[in-house]
């Protein structure tokens, strides 16, 4: 059987202007990683920013999609939702590759289930033909 590994170290909660600095303590098993004790939290949010984090955290994408025949060569994209931090830069290749026909609508979606996320990348502006 493994040791267990405990750490204890400060985080930071970006929920809110309040940025309570949280000392977190988790133990890892070298299975599984569980948050044990969160301390110095302002409200209940800042446990689950931590846990969130620590254990299966997130981003939101934002970058651009090539255009052809339209008045703009790219059009600003984001997904629409979180996808695991872990799959960003995967999903940065499958965007880069990818190119759509103009005009596009702000909110159109231009990739659908992106790496089988299931979450959409949408256009965050207008771009209309040429
Ligand atoms: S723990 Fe609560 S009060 Fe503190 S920064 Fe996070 S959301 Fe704000």
């Amino acid at each position: 059987m493994a040791d267990v590994v405990t750490e204890t170290k400060s985080m930071t909660c970006i929920i809110c202007p309040m940025g309570c600095t949280m000392e977190v303590t988790t133990e890892d098993d070298g299975v599984q990683k569980k948050v044990v004790k969160i301390v110095d939290n302002n409200c209940p949010r800042g446990p689950e920013y931590v846990k969130k984090e620590l254990l299966n955290p997130t981003r939101t994408l934002t970058t651009t999609i090539e255009v052809t025949g339209g008045k703009q060569v790219l059009v600003p994209v984001k997904t629409k939702g979180e996808v695991p931090k872990a799959q960003l830069m995967n999903c940065m290749q499958v965007i880069r590759r990818a190119c759509v026909a103009a005009p596009v609508k702000h909110g159109d979606i231009l990739i659908h289930d992106i790496l089988g996320s299931g979450v959409n990348v949408i256009a965050c502006a207008d771009v209309e033909k040429l």
